[in-house]
């Protein structure tokens, strides 16, 4: 059996040191648990970030992996095959009613997002992307150029033309932004990796009505807040707008990699043929990873459960803005929860690693929690006990649950 010092000796020597280095290698995962390689056990709200909605290793999921493994992996786009018709047809029906392209990963889908939208403008002299301050959308040049944080764009310039930031929730940072050549806006309807930041319903509203006014594309990134996180199947549909199209990946394949964009009946055959492909995308094997995932979703009822239990746990949550002074607000949607510090998060984070609890920050002063959506009531009491563990030995005080 391979030691946790040889995974980690040979990450150092091979491995480029594009992570901060973990102090865990995992090596199993069952529903809301994954196990390390000394054999302890977490509990999961990590979800390899937002990938796991249907927790890990989800039996229908290995099986129709296992089953499409053994029968075609890969063909190419060149070819039809049996899955990625029936799965566009599934999440054009969930959405936007239109048609969608596959790739396979998050940046990759919010590329095709900016291309089909300098395609779409390209007759209309607009080229121009507008995304969020704050944002995240991926580590291609163009996805980085429309991420709103210089720290990630830091040493890679001079980023690609056509990219400007305007401010989530406030409608007059698009002053002077905006302009004739703007083809799209691009939104996250939560923020996740900028700190778990719900767009209000009615920042949304006003940006499709400015976009409605300049004939500009809607766009959202759902990458992080899609399939069914945040208690609606996609997080724009808890906002009362309807995007232009969208992107999508992390946890739309169960962790295998899948990522792809839906467009409504307006944009549904702007991409030609030869303007736009991906070798992989929408393979056999991702496809049917995939749709075992939405069936998963559905037959489970776990859009419900996200925005039941969502509430529930935040409310839980809310217990610890009153019990410790480190603990400011509670936030998010559903199942897609921020609880912000008037600190860092990280030494909260390796505190509730120790206890057995996985949960990441988000931005600097926020922890973020992504169990999966089928994440048992009894696993939720659990992490609330490991979490108010962990405050009162962050904060070196007793747990004030057990004064009387
Ligand atoms: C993770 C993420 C991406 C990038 O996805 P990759 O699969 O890592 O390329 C883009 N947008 C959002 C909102 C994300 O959370």
């Amino acid at each position: 059996m391979t030691t946790t010092a040889d995974i980690t000796a040979k990450y150092q020597q091979y491995v480029m040191p594009t992570y901060h280095p973990p102090s865990l290698a995992l090596v199993k995962g069952k529903g809301t648990r994954v196990w390390d390689s000394n054999h302890k056990v977490y509990l999961d709200f990590v979800g390899g970030i937002a990938c796991q909605n249907v927790g890990h290793c989800h039996p229908k999921v290995v099986a129709a992996i296992q089953e499409q493994a053994a029968k075609l992996v890969h063909v190419s786009n060149l070819y039809y095959n049996e899955h990625q018709g029936a799965l566009a047809e599934k999440l054009s029906n969930l959405s936007l009613g239109g048609k969608a392209f596959f790739c396979n990963s998050g940046a990759e889908a919010n590329e095709a997002l900016i291309k089909l939208a300098r395609l779409w403008g390209s007759d209309l002299g607009k080229y121009e992307v507008v995304s969020m301050k704050n944002s995240f959308h991926g580590r291609t040049l163009a996805t980085l150029a429309a991420t709103g944080q210089t720290k990630y764009q830091d040493g890679f310039e001079p980023m690609p033309d056509g990219f400007f930031y305007a401010e989530l929730n406030n409608m007059d940072s698009f002053k002077g932004v905006v302009s004739d050549r703007t083809a799209a806006i691009l939104v996250e309807a939560i923020q996740g990796e900028g700190g778990v930041i719900p767009a209000t319903p009615e920042f949304m509203q006003a940006v499709r009505a400015l976009c409605d006014k300049k004939n500009i594309l809607l766009f959202c990134d759902e990458v992080q807040c899609g399939m069914g996180r945040t208690g609606n199947w996609f997080g724009f549909q808890g906002t009362g707008v309807t995007p232009d199209a969208f992107s999508m990946a992390k946890s739309l394949g169960s962790g295998y990699p899948v990522g792809g964009i839906v467009t409504g009946p307006k944009l549904a055959d702007v991409l030609q043929p030869g303007k736009h492909a991906s070798t992989f995308g929408g393979s056999p094997l991702a496809s049917a990873a995939a749709l075992a995932t939405i069936r998963v979703i559905e037959e489970e009822g776990l859009v419900e459960r996200a925005a039941d239990i969502g509430t529930e746990f935040q409310e839980a949550l809310g217990d610890f803005v009153e019990a410790y002074e480190h603990v400011k607000e509670i936030r998010g949607r559903g199942l897609m929860i921020g609880m912000v510090f008037d600190q860092p998060a990280k030494p909260f984070a390796k505190i509730l690693a120790e206890n057995g609890l996985l949960a990441i920050p988000a931005g600097e002063n926020v922890l973020r929690l992504l169990p999966p959506l089928n994440v048992k009531n009894s696993e939720l009491d659990e992490a609330l006990e490991i979490m108010d563990d962990a405050l009162a030995e962050w904060h070196g005080v007793e747990k004030p649950s057990d004064e009387e």
